[in-house]
């Protein structure tokens, strides 16, 4: 028990987790967050979130 708490303290950050932008391969639906979701809303896929640059993000709002 001892162990697995101290594996976990090693595996969680102190700081807070840092918010990022992702962007679903699939339908390009963006999601900021710390983490992307397991679950794309919109287009109902797993795992399709990666991570958008901020390029990426201001094309798809047309800038
Ligand atoms: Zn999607």
């Amino acid at each position: 028990m001892i162990l697995l708490t101290q594996l976990f303290i090693t595996l969680t950050p102190f700081h807070m987790p840092e918010k990022k932008y992702w962007r679903c391969t699939v339908c390009h639906d963006f999601h900021y967050g710390a983490m992307a979701p397991e679950l794309c809303p919109t287009c109902k896929q797993s795992e399709k979130y990666v991570e958008a640059t901020k390029e990426e993000l201001m094309q798809a709002i047309g800038l």
